[in-house]
């Protein structure tokens, strides 16, 4: 468990622990964050109890964080209402970084939702943090020490219960972040998101099956793709009602594209579906109901998880996939081959289809990836499922894949995502073609 270390701001040790961080940091390209935590209006919390119950208070705050945080990352009791806390290994990637550093924030945040008693009376507590990356925020223990409680003062004049990175440029990530947040809450309610299809395809450019990608009319910045704002919608739970809606408007969709599918080879609609989605409660009665609504038969509405999806909890992952597939939902695992996946694993769940990552696809020419493409395909095999590639671009990919026994795909070579009419157009055309070719 994290140590708490109960010293004062000029003592040796939270410096050594920050001297040491700095060196691993250097050594090591990695990346560790400082913050520095100030409970807010403690001198007044101090003038109204006295010392020895605010000692109390400030030991219990101290015992809740160190809860909250990894065994590796480290609290330091500075005295007066403060803590250092050393975040150790944070991504080196700065947006990953405001993300990992913000999941951090709101868990030493979370701590304040709950009460404190002090004297029996009840006490709304908050902090104002400020945040020091390690190593680019100051060139030994003691500047980057100072910056964070600089930036910590900056949120405390501002009136306190908040954040502050030091650095500007990941205060303007953060910032961004917490933008989309806000917006994303209205994207919903001001018909914002839009759904694009894309075809997949057999060797001979019939269309099977079609994937949906949410895009977002943003008022300002236009169209935005779904990897700007999944993972901060995931992040902050919005995603559950984001991909309910998704559910809801493909199906209906698909209704529709069925329609123009005269010669019946549109078989089923795939959706992305987030690990957060899957495991949030409700998500079987989401499916269920859909499927009720919209008209769509089950064995249509193709679910794509990711292999990340089933190490939380295998159990209970594979007891909601066998459930759903109950009900005719079919399941692709999406970027195959960049988990961990074991075939014990696999065997055991109802898995229709594998869905090769694009970088093997764009490594297809080296022997590394072709290798990896024949184990997925010999695995499905054994699975009984579908291999799809994806993110084709050339018809040299495809004839390689197609060399190497992948008969389904996906990507700009055949179509790129595009909005329900182009892709109802797109269907119509193709069915007309083939009529004509059976002519
Ligand atoms: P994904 O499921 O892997 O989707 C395929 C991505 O590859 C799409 O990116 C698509 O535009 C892109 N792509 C297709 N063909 C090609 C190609 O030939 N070359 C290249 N370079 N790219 C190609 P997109 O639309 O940006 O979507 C990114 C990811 O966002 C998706 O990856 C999926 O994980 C996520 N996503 C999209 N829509 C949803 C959604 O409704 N719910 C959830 N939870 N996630 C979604
Ligand atoms: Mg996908």
């Amino acid at each position: 468990t994290t140590e708490i270390y109960t010293l004062s701001l000029h003592d040796a040790l939270p410096i050594y622990r920050l001297n040491q961080a700095l060196f691993v940091a250097w050594r090591q390209k990695v990346q560790h964050a400082m913050l520095y935590v100030v409970i807010d209006h403690w001198q007044t919390l101090l003038a109204e109890h006295g010392r020895s119950e605010i000692d109390l208070l400030y030991q219990q705050i101290g015992q809740k964080f160190t809860d909250v945080l990894r065994e590796e990352d480290t609290v330091a009791s500075l005295g007066d209402g403060v803590f250092a806390i050393l975040l150790s290994h944070i991504d080196s990637d700065n947006e990953v970084a405001t993300t990992e550093v913000g999941h951090v924030l709101n868990k030493l945040t979370g701590v304040f939702e709950q009460v404190f008693v002090v004297a029996q009376e009840v006490l709304l507590l908050s902090s104002s943090v400020g945040v020091a990356m390690i190593p680019s925020d100051g060139d030994d223990a003691q500047a980057i020490m100072k910056n964070a409680e600089k930036a910590a003062k900056r949120v405390a004049q501002r009136g306190g219960d908040g954040f502050a990175f030091y650095a500007e440029k990941l205060q303007k990530q953060s910032d961004f972040r917490f933008n989309v947040m806000r917006q994303l809450q209205q994207a919903l309610d001001a018909d914002q998101f839009q759904v694009h299809y894309q075809a997949i395809v057999t060797h001979d450019g019939q269309i099977i099956g079609v994937e949906a990608l949410l895009y977002w009319q943003h008022p300002e910045q236009g169209l935005v793709g779904p990897e700007q704002f999944i993972p901060i919608a995931e992040e902050c739970g919005l995603i559950k009602q984001i991909g309910t809606w998704v559910l809801q408007k493909v199906s209906q969709q698909f209704v529709e594209f069925r329609k123009l599918d005269v010669n019946g080879q549109l078989a089923y609609i795939a959706v992305n579906i987030s690990a957060h989605q899957f495991h949030a409660p409700g998500f079987y009665q989401v499916v269920n109901q859909v499927i009720r609504e919209s008209g769509i038969e089950p064995e249509q509405l193709m679910l794509e998880i990711t292999e990340s999806l089933m190490h939380q909890d295998i159990e209970r992952t594979s007891k909601m996939l066998l459930q759903l597939s109950a009900l005719g939902v079919a399941f692709t695992l999406d970027d195959f081959g960049t988990g961990y996946s074991s075939l014990t694993n696999l065997g055991q769940l109802p898995i229709r289809q594998l869905k090769i990552d694009q970088s093997f696809v764009d490594n297809v020419n080296e022997i590394d990836a072709r290798r990896i493409i024949e184990m997925i395909i010999t695995m499905a095999g054994y699975l009984d499922a579908e291999v799809i590639a994806k993110g084709v671009e050339t018809s040299e990919q495809q004839h390689k894949l197609y060399k190497l026994g992948c008969l389904k795909y996906q990507g700009f070579l055949f179509n790129k995502p595009v909005s329900a009419d182009e892709f109802s157009q797109l269907l119509a055309q193709e069915q007309e073609s083939r009529a004509f070719a059976v002519l």
